[in-house]
């Protein structure tokens, strides 16, 4: 498996991978090592992730910059990802306890209660763009509950999955409670029919998730699935637009768009289009594109080569079908799978930049006459992961946020996720719910205890 700095385009490191025989191998260690890890209790599994939490601080500087030279995220957002992945371990170490404490229900027995029981050895499949984050948003609650994993992560971050490995061990979880698997796609099935394997995660794409959907659902598994969106940005002429403006292009540039919830088409009321196309064209063009490394910089590359070209033919098709190029559009003169923010105005139905999640900086912005338009077109889409709405009248906000057919909606605010909100889609987007109780009651055994 490579590293390829996305940036300068240069082979950073090469890793060797598992055959099949070691990865089954690494499996049964794990299957054994969840024997004795799901007879620990929380006390003790807290005081684990505790020491996570202090050892992705105190490493935060190496594991960023490892992170933004196998994937080009800058630097900043990369050490905001680390610190982010100590807060979810601090959040589950100290909450997991009460989430899954027995439930007595009063029955007509002489005691019922419902038990939350872990699982064993869970699989997660995952991606590259957050290479840390959904790896912990997973992992800390899983291993909290008393299961046990093996991870598959995307191909292009070996070094960050090999890091992660070493950090479970480094604070001091028993040998084979948590492994990386150095396995390339094609492998995951037999991981996934492995009978060691309760149960799988994958964060990813749309085909990837059906793929290891339907492996699993072949074997009577359970999996969650967190996959594509394409999120609606409603701007309402109530909006405050300056605001607006302002958190749209954080909300579509983050990791330079490379995010599932990423603000994707920006959905503007007619009133508003012009004022509004007019200061994220403003917002964008002050913006510094160049090396994630740098401090300064505010755009830096994508993480694959052939991402700058699926990212173009969605610009150029989208053009050629009537939208409008309001900048960008192409590479910029540099070395790296750069591509410059751009901004398309007039998209409409039939149009890529309409239908299809675009994975990268690109605004879509597509004018409607109403308030009731505007629900429609966020609605008229495959995905259904998150959205915003902006508008002054929150009761207003509220009721539109009602209406759209997806997992989350934030009212005036930043789609993010967090800890303390379960997270996760529907429609193509996925099942299940990660973060939060629901996303440690995903994988435990919920079971009812009756006695006459
Ligand atoms: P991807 O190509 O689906 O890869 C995700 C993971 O699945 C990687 O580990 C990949 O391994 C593996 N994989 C790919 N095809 C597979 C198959 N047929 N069988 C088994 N495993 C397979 O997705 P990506 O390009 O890394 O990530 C981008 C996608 O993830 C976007 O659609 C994005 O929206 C989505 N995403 C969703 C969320 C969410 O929470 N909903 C969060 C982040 C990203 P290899 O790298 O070895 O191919």
């Amino acid at each position: 498996m490579k590293s390829i700095n996305p940036a300068l385009n240069m082979l950073i490191s090469e890793y060797p991978e598992h055959s099949a025989e070691e990865a089954a191998g690494i499996v049964e260690k794990t299957w054994q090592a969840g024997l004795s890890f799901k007879e620990t209790g929380f006390a003790y599994r807290r005081e684990l992730f505790r020491s996570l939490a202090l050892l992705l601080r105190s490493d935060k500087n190496r594991l960023a910059r490892l992170m933004t030279g196998e994937m080009g995220k800058i630097i900043r957002e990369s050490e905001a990802e680390i610190e982010k992945c100590a807060l979810c371990c601090e959040y589950y170490a100290e909450h997991a306890e009460s989430m899954l404490c027995d439930e007595i229900v009063a029955t007509d027995a002489r005691r019922s209660l419902v038990v939350f029981q872990p699982l064993g050895v869970i699989l997660a499949v995952m991606p590259w763009n957050f290479p840390f984050w959904q790896v912990f948003r997973f992992a800390a609650p899983s291993l909290m509950a008393g299961n046990v994993a093996v991870m598959k992560h995307a191909s292009n971050v070996p070094g960050c999955a090999l890091a992660i490995e070493d950090l479970f061990l480094k604070a001091g979880f028993p040998n084979d409670v948590f492994r990386t698997l150095m396995i390339p796609s094609p492998m995951v099935e037999a991981i996934v029919v492995n009978p060691r394997v309760a149960a799988v995660t994958l964060t990813g794409s749309g085909p990837a998730g059906s793929s290891v959907a339907s492996a699993a659902a072949k074997q009577i598994k359970k999996a969650v699935l967190e996959l594509g969106g394409s999120d609606a940005f409603i701007v309402l002429e109530d909006a405050d637009l300056d605001r607006a403006v302002k958190v749209a292009v954080t909300a579509r540039l983050l990791n330079q768009g490379q995010s599932c919830i990423a603000a994707k088409r920006f959905i503007v009321h007619e009133a508003v289009v012009e004022e509004f196309t007019a200061g994220l064209l403003r917002a964008v063009s002050e913006l510094q594109v160049g090396d994630p490394i740098e401090p300064a910089t505010q755009v830096g590359p994508l993480a694959r080569a052939d991402l700058v070209d699926d990212m173009h033919r969605q610009v150029q098709t989208s053009v050629e079908a009537g939208a409008t190029l309001v900048c960008g559009g192409r590479r910029p003169d540099r070395t790296g799978f750069y591509y410059l923010p751009t901004i398309l105005g007039d998209v409409k139905k039939g149009m890529p930049a309409y239908h299809e999640e675009t994975f990268g900086p690109l605004f879509s912005i597509i004018p409607v006459k109403s308030e009731a338009d505007a629900i429609a077109v966020a609605n008229d889409s495959e995905f259904g992961l998150g959205g915003s709405v902006w508008t002054r009248d929150i009761v207003r906000g509220e009721k539109v946020a009602r209406k759209l057919e997806t997992g989350a909606v934030f009212v005036n605010g930043l789609m993010k996720s967090d800890p303390r909100l379960p997270f996760g889609g529907i429609k193509k987007s996925g099942y299940g719910r990660e973060l939060a109780s629901y996303g440690i009651k995903e994988f435990v055994n919920i079971k009812t205890i009756w006695i006459g």
